[in-house]
């Protein structure tokens, strides 16, 4: 029943931590994996009242109680220092609110070691922040699910550099360069050489700009393919 996209997130979780799910939905993610027997305590969080109650309410069914704890709040706020959170993770949201989550709940990661993160676009805001909180990629994973590509990256305390090419396509991705990473960018390549070429037929400087952005970006894909 759990998506390719959410087992292959689970699978990073590590056996008997402790995980904070936050914008968790129907709780799927941490329901699946209390079944499975890899935890037996977390917290879901939702900032909204129907994916709230929906995960409330599969927590029930599923007669997880005593294991999942269902919190209404904002972000990495629904936990403290003493729920001994050590995993977080946080899937299904663009990119850069994932890093805005994290920003903005960033004094309560001290006691946590890993986050686990799965953007539908915009991975680069993740590893941005990644590189300026002191966070650095263990693991980086690419899939496609029903025609959607998706990101999973996985982060432990730590320093990294990235250059511009790797933060924008990500260090492992482009060094495994799967048949499905290749996809991806060669689909966003498409679009971009199609907005360079609308771009080419209006005169200006601002245009201009933007049209030497979009080649920069370019150039360093394709090296990478
Ligand atoms: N994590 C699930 C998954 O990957 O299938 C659900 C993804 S769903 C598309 C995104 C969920 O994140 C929504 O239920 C939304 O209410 C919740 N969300 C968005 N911003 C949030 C925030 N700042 N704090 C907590 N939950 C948030």
């Amino acid at each position: 029943k759990l998506s390719e996209r959410l087992k292959t997130v689970a699978s990073f979780v590590k056996e008997n931590t402790i995980l904070a799910d936050i914008g968790s939905d129907h709780a799927y993610l941490p329901c699946f994996l209390v079944h499975e027997g890899v935890i037996t305590k977390a917290i879901a969080g939702e900032v909204v009242k129907g994916p709230f109650e929906s995960a409330k309410k599969q927590v029930i069914s599923e007669g997880l109680q005593n294991n999942i704890d269902v919190r209404f709040g904002n972000g990495l706020e629904v936990f403290s220092d003493v729920d001994n959170v050590q995993t977080v993770t946080i899937a299904g949201m663009g990119g850069p609110l994932i890093a805005s989550i994290l920003e903005s709940g960033k004094d309560k990661l001290s006691k946590v070691d890993t986050l686990i993160l799965q953007p539908n676009i915009h991975a680069k805001a993740i590893r941005e922040w990644a590189i300026q909180e002191q966070w650095k990629i263990e693991q980086e994973v690419i899939l496609e699910e029903h025609d959607k590509i998706y990101e999973i990256l996985v982060l432990k305390k730590g320093i990294m550099k990235l250059s511009e090419k790797e933060l924008l396509v990500g260090p492992i991705l482009s060094k495994e360069k799967s048949p499905i990473y290749q996809k991806k960018w060669n689909n966003e390549l498409n679009e971009w050489l199609r907005i360079v070429n609308e771009l080419n037929k209006i005169p200006g400087t601002e245009v201009h700009q933007k049209k030497e952005e979009l080649e920069y970006k370019i150039a360093l894909v394709k090296e990478t393919l």
